[in-house]
Order: C-alpha cells, then structure tokens, then sequence
C-alpha cells in the first residue's frame, strides 16, 4: 500500500511516515506544502492520503476538493488542529474519509488508516483468508495451514497487496505503484525477485501453488482448485 502525507510541519511528516513504515504494509511519500501535495495526489495512484488543512501554497481542503472533482476516489484522512466542529463538518462535506485532530494518539492513526484501506479493497474483515493461508492484516500476522510463517517487510507488503486482491490480475506496474514511494531505488527484476523469494516462503511443502503467474501480465494469487 502507498500512502501520501501533506503536513508542511517537517518533523511530523517524518513521524507520521515512520511509524507507517513500522507497520510494514505502507510506502510513504511526504509532501510538506499543499501545491507539490496536490500533484502527486494525482500522479500516482494512492492507497490513502494524510492531508493537513493549513498548508502553504494550497490550502487541503482544495487539494481535497479537486480531487473529488476530478472523480479522484482516494481515500482521504484530514489530520489538522484545527478542531471546532464546522471545520469538521466542512471536511466530511468536501468529500473526506475520516477527521482526527491534533495533537493525536499514533496507534489510533494507524488503526484508522488500516481501517480506510481496508474499505478501499472492500474487505471489511481484517483476516483475509486464500485456501489455507490466512493474512491479518492488523496484526500482520501470516498462517498457512495453521503455521506462522515469517516474512521481511517488502515480502509482507507484497502478500498483503496481492491478498487484498485475491483472485485479481495485479500487474507489475501496479505492484511497482502501490509498493514503492518515490525515493524507492528500483531495478528491472525487483518484482520477480520478491514475487519468487514469497512463492519459497509459502509453497514448501503445498500440492497446490497460491501465487500464480498469468503471462504478459501479472501475477494472481488464489487457492488452485484440487
Ligand atoms: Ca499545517
């Protein structure tokens, strides 16, 4: 998942992107004014955008209203101290997912977070379930056939995009999209390298193949009919 923060308070965006990262499900982008904040919200394809309201150059409830304008249907949590309850109903009304005022509790964040990805991919049940693998994604944990299975952060990042969109086609440039920020060094092959170094982790000792390649273009995951 690709998250987008616009917060012109440097050290908050830093904080914010960090413990995001921490999780292991997001790549992070920091926009610190509202103007460079609004043209990568539509250069690239966020899973969920943090936007600040008093923001130099743009204001966010700008940035917020031209995207929705544009049918741009990214989730969007406004994170402001601006707290009175009409700039909260101004927010909703422009078209916000979610609203938390500062200063804010980090674990509520990023639970909010999850929760609005989670809406996106229309799965409202954080334990997402492919034949006998299972994905929690709140606690991130990873089962198959009952057994933890330990995965580094891109790997999990991985699963956890692919399990979202199980029984999808999800393309190499969509898996480039929504995994790397823009400061990601990047290769060719990077994608084959960790689509394999996941089959490893979850294909030992299975009959049946989760990750599926579908030639020219992409990779599927789902539980292969026995
Ligand atoms: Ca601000």
């Amino acid at each position: 998942m690709r998250v987008l923060i616009i917060e012109d308070e440097a050290r908050l965006a830093r904080n914010i992107a960090k413990a995001l990262k921490e999780t292991r499900s997001y790549a992070v982008d920091i926009s610190t004014d509202g103007e460079d904040g609004r043209h990568q919200a539509f250069s690239n394809p966020y899973d969920l955008i943090v936007l600040d309201l008093m923001l130099p150059k743009v204001g966010g409830l700008e940035i917020l209203a031209s995207l929705r304008r544009e049918g741009n249907r990214v989730p969007v949590l406004i994170l402001t101290a601006r707290d009175a309850t009409q700039d909260i109903i101004q927010g909703l009304d422009s078209g916000c997912d979610d609203y938390m005022t500062k200063p804010f509790d980090m674990g509520e964040f990023l639970a909010r977070c999850k929760a609005l990805v989670r809406r996106t991919y229309d799965r409202p049940d954080p334990v997402v379930r492919v034949g006998e693998l299972s994905v929690d994604t709140s606690s991130r944990i990873v089962t198959l056939r009952g057994r933890r299975i330990s995965l580094r952060a891109m790997e999990y990042r991985l699963l956890e995009y692919l399990v979202l969109r199980a029984g999808q086609i999800v393309s190499k440039a969509e898996i480039l999209e929504h995994l790397y920020d823009f400061n990601a060094e990047s290769f060719s092959n990077v994608i084959e390298v960790h689509i394999s170094a996941l089959r490893r982790r979850l294909d030992t000792g299975s009959p049946h193949a989760l990750i599926h390649t579908v030639r020219g273009q992409g990779y599927v995951i789902e539980e292969t009919p026995a």
